[in-house]
């Protein structure tokens, strides 16, 4: 028998939601967005799970186009972990000048790629623990490797994730870890590879932060967000 929300589940996720609602819901969205954005894809170039760990480190607050243009050229001058471990640090931060923070994101491909030649034997690893332990690499990255590199079956909450599932009531938490948790419980695992990717580009064109395109949007009917306008909300 499905329980109705209390407590720490209710808030943005609409009260009235058992869990069971809730897993429909999930997976009616999860299911419109693979329709909405059947080629959804991570929007920085890479080749390589070392290519996705350097491009994923320098995106740290620069767009992607901006990453993009600095790692045509960085991918081909730097082609393993030993590159980045044994480069010299002044040339290296003029290398990856333009993303910002190049000298702490230096210091970070840096120690990164030396912890992957001591520990993984200069191998980016595909396994969650083994990632969260390289220096510059946190749960979010960690996911994001696991799922577009290796094709695991993860859920990575950025700022784009966490602002449009809260919205979409599939969460009422803050905390990225927490979030993770919940969407991982109520969307279909087949589905958080896309749904991951999905609700990020949602995110950047249409539920976007200070005005939500509501009136544009492919999930209006299933999302509870007070502002999105009258229609109403089911489960498909
Ligand atoms: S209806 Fe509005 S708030 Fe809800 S997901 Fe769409 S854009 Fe975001």
């Amino acid at each position: 028998m499905s329980r109705q929300r209390t407590g720490r589940h209710t808030g943005s996720r609409a009260a009235s939601d058992s869990d069971q609602a809730l897993a429909q819901r999930a997976a009616a969205i999860a299911r419109r967005l693979q329709w909405m954005y059947p080629d959804a894809r991570l929007e920085l170039n890479f080749s390589t799970p070392l290519e996705l760990l350097v491009a994923l480190i320098l995106a740290a607050q620069c767009t992607d186009e901006r990453v993009n243009g600095v790692t045509r050229l960085l991918f081909r001058k730097y082609r393993d972990a030993r590159s980045y471990a044994e480069a010299d640090p002044a040339e290296l931060e003029r290398d990856i000048h333009p993303t910002g923070f190049y000298k702490r994101k230096a210091r970070t491909l840096i120690s990164c790629c030396r912890r992957l030649l001591e520990v993984h034997g200069g191998k980016v690893p595909d396994d969650l623990e083994a990632l969260v332990q390289l220096p510059g690499v946190g749960r979010k990255t960690a996911n994001l490797i696991r799922v577009c590199a290796f094709g695991h079956p993860a859920i990575a909450v950025d700022t784009h994730v966490k602002r449009v599932s809260r919205r979409l009531g599939l969460t009422a938490s803050e905390d990225p870890d927490r979030i993770e948790e919940e969407l991982a419980e109520f969307v279909p695992r087949c589905h958080w590879r896309h749904f991951t990717l999905a609700l990020t580009l949602h995110g950047r064109r249409v539920c976007v932060a200070r005005r939500p395109r509501c009136e544009a949007c492919g999930l209006r009917d299933l999302c509870p967000w007070p502002e999105r306008g009258t229609e109403s909300m089911g489960s498909e």
